[in-house]
């Protein structure tokens, strides 16, 4: 309230506001619609009634100071020229207020602006999630294990949506609307908790109204739901990831990848001057009684799995598993556990042979175009992904033999029988065995990345698929060149090196 005094135009006494009574509507009315020139900008016609509205919010020559004020930037200047400073303002990490609110209200983006200013280690983690997005279309997705676990009480469930939007231009209201639609869950059965700034990353929650198992369930449904075509439709929704669980666990999987990044000898290379060993390794380590041989020619990006990793998997035997290059790259850029492996008849295959598991009816291959190129994998043409695997000897069923129609007489790999190369893992009834069921009877441990300056099918290691089943025909095997073109490499004797670096 304005309790100044000021002197009456008309006869020169001081009076306070508190001494005025108010005008009539009518006269009210009346002076508000009076036509009046703001002094600053020259602007004419205006409706007196809407002076405060232009000086706050469009007149271009008030002096205003930037958003990131808060955030110690100094900057004053014309509201003229406040886009230009915000584009290039250091402070500006947006402000506002962390609001809660139920959902029934219309939402609005501004209102739920965090003034957490994102932190370094989180920032990064988006960026490399949204190099997956980038590559194919579709946000990387990933559920925490606890949700998985009915003996962990779920204290918060959230789900953590990025979209490749800028904050300002995001239509929370419509966006969220959509999205519930896609997933046919209820606007109603999430609370939007925060948005935070960069791109936009929409924290939201399941209302506690929902106790634990509940929330669990929610969250499995909706994990469940996602389709590879909801992916796509998802990815035009400019989502780049979807995380669901508790955020706490999320802040453990980006906080390991930061250290992994810091700390690169937690990845290893497999080759002789590396990591090399010959037969079986002998360290003392449980492994199930299975020999581990040297994994030679593949580089690990080892994943974060529990925090007692030996205790709990004390034991367990190595095997491997061939993935598509989209798997891989999702677990490479996130850290994030891979969804799962369908069940084909009777059980899912994994082998002790990395080698046999590099065939391309497993391990997809796939060339890198330059854009790719340039960001990760440097000056490599063509990629695979493996992932590195433990299973509990008792939930091998059954070891087999290849299944590639391998001629006789071929080695696929110098460690390992033909006749034994192929395990059946015991799926317990499941269509997906999912690796972050910690009762999963088969976890993942490691992804095994192999980039090389020429086509894998001219490595030594390589050639026994030219004496097995081998096409170009991608949904068999994915070759990643035509098979015509490969035969001619070969005969020409073209090289192929494996790039570590
Ligand atoms: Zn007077
Ligand atoms: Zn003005
Ligand atoms: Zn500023
Ligand atoms: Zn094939």
């Amino acid at each position: 309230m304005i309790t100044n005094c000021a002197p009456c135009p008309r006869c020169g006494k001081l009076v306070s506001v508190n001494n005025l009574s108010s005008i009539s509507d009518t006269l009210n009315n009346m002076l508000r619609k009076l036509r009046i020139e703001c002094t600053l900008c020259g602007q004419t016609e205006l409706l007196r009634g809407n002076f405060d509205d232009h000086i706050n919010q469009e007149c271009p020559n008030v002096r205003v100071s930037c958003p990131a004020m808060n955030n110690k930037c100094p900057w004053i200047g014309q509201r003229n020229d406040l886009k230009n400073h915000i584009s290039t303002c250091v402070f500006h990490q947006p402000p506002l207020v962390v609001a809660e609110i139920a959902a029934a209200t219309k939402l609005s983006t501004k209102d739920l602006l965090s003034k957490q200013p994102i932190s370094f280690e989180e920032k990064s983690y988006y960026e490399e999630c949204k190099e997956y997005y980038h590559i194919t279309g579709k946000p990387l997705i990933s559920i925490a294990e606890e949700v998985f676990d009915n003996n962990i009480e779920l204290k918060s469930s959230s789900l953590k949506i990025g979209i490749d939007e800028e904050c300002n231009q995001f239509d929370l209201q419509s966006f969220l609307t959509q999205f519930c639609n896609k997933l046919h869950i209820n606007i109603d059965d999430i609370v939007v908790k925060q948005i935070q700034v960069g791109s936009s990353i929409l924290e939201a929650e399941i209302p506690d109204k929902l106790g634990s198992n509940d929330k669990q369930l929610r969250l499995k449904m909706i994990y469940q739901s996602i389709t590879d075509k909801l992916q796509e439709e998802f990815g035009k929704m400019k989502i780049f990831f979807l995380f669901m669980g508790p955020i706490k666990s999320l802040f453990k999987i980006q906080k390991y990848r930061t250290e992994i990044k810091l700390n690169p000898q937690y990845n290893r290379i497999y080759d002789r001057d590396y990591n090399y060993w010959e037969g079986p390794l002998h360290d003392g380590r449980d492994r199930g009684n299975k020999p581990y041989y040297c994994p030679i020619g593949w580089k690990r990006c080892s994943l974060y799995v529990t925090d007692k990793f030996y205790e709990k998997f004390k034991g367990w035997c190595i095997c491997y598993h061939g993935t598509k290059f989209s798997n891989g790259l999702s677990i490479l850029l996130s850290g994030l556990k891979p969804a799962g492996i369908k069940v084909y008849g009777d059980g899912i295959y994994a082998t002790p042979s990395v080698n046999y598991a590099s065939h391309p009816r497993y391990s997809e291959i796939m060339p890198i175009d330059s854009s790719h190129q340039k960001t990760f994998f440097k000056s490599g043409k063509y990629l695979q992904f493996i992932l590195e695997c433990r299973v509990h000897p008792n939930n091998i069923k059954q070891t087999d033999k290849e299944t590639l129609s391998v001629k006789d007489g071929t080695t696929i790999d110098s460690n390992i029988k033909n006749e034994d190369i192929e395990w059946v893992i015991d799926d317990r009834n499941k269509t997906i065995v999912d690796f972050n069921d910690p009762d999963s009877s088969i976890i993942c441990t490691g992804l095994l990345i192999r980039v090389t300056d020429n086509h894998p099918g001219l490595l030594p290691q390589s050639q026994w698929w030219f004496n097995s089943h081998l096409c170009d025909y991608k949904k068999c095997c994915a070759l990643g060149i035509d098979l015509d073109s490969l035969e001619g490499q070969r005969q020409h004797e073209n090289k192929c090196n494996i790039i570590y670096e």
